[in-house]
């Protein structure tokens, strides 16, 4: 091939670079398509309409602030909402002050008892019964819609509450009723049976490079 027809022929750099950057777009398209076909599919196949249990384990940071955060969403499309908080902490949390006063919000920390601080078993027990008749009432009233039982998990840790009786009364509150719940861990049959569960890792925290606990983070 002379000099000349080479030049002819042959893409310049430009152009090289302009193919292949086509090249390159055609084929995220086709990815993306692909892609989208099996959302499709998966969004088409899911046609089941009722309320979910979600569980959110684990030693990282952001359990209770994220169902908190679900029941902002819950709140914002008018859904009447209730919390139990199954530990005491030393002071109001803003979480508290914040939709405590939320009119379609039922508001509950556990009376006295289990608290980080403080350990006296024979209380903690009776203020997790009393909290457990309460959630109980609240997953069997329909005109509740969202339910969020903060640090339940650590009543079956310590053994106060039984947990094939929240198991019964997750499985026949009303169809339509979403159920959160968190905790560092939980026990196998409750694992086993959510619709939904994440698990949150440590991978760091401010405090363990000690960085105070601080008001609108912490509590
Ligand atoms: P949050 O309420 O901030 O979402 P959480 O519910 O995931 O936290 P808990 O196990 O309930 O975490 O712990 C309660 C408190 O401990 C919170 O103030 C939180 O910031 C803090 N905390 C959570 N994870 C860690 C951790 N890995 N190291 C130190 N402190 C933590
Ligand atoms: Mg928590």
């Amino acid at each position: 091939m002379t000099l000349k027809r080479q030049i002819m022929t042959d893409p310049s750099p430009e152009q090289k670079v302009t193919e292949q950057h086509v090249e390159q777009a055609e084929k995220n398209e086709a990815r993306l398509l692909k892609k989208k076909a099996v959302v499709d599919q998966r969004i088409a196949a899911a046609t089941e309409e009722r309320g979910v249990t979600i569980l959110l384990t684990g030693n990282g940071k952001g359990k209770s602030s994220s169902a908190f955060g679900t029941m902002a969403r819950a709140l914002g499309h008018g859904q009447k909402s209730s919390v139990i908080q199954f530990i005491k902490g030393r002071k109001a949390t803003g979480e508290q002050l914040f939709f405590g006063s939320h009119p379609l919000v039922d508001f509950h920390v556990m009376g006295h008892g289990f608290t980080w601080e403080t350990r006296n078993p024979e209380l903690e027990k009776e203020a997790a019964e009393q909290a457990w008749a309460l959630a109980k009432s609240v997953l069997s009233d329909p005109s509740v819609h969202f339910v969020l039982l903060d640090e339940i998990t650590y009543m079956y840790k310590y053994g106060y509450l039984n947990e094939d009786d929240l198991i019964a009364a997750l499985n026949s509150r009303p169809a339509h009723q979403n159920v959160m719940m968190t905790g560092r861990t939980a026990p196998r049959v409750l694992l086993d049976s959510v619709d939904t569960h994440s698990k949150i890792a440590n991978e760091r925290h401010a405090f363990a490079n000690g960085v105070k606990a601080q008001v609108g983070i912490e509590w």
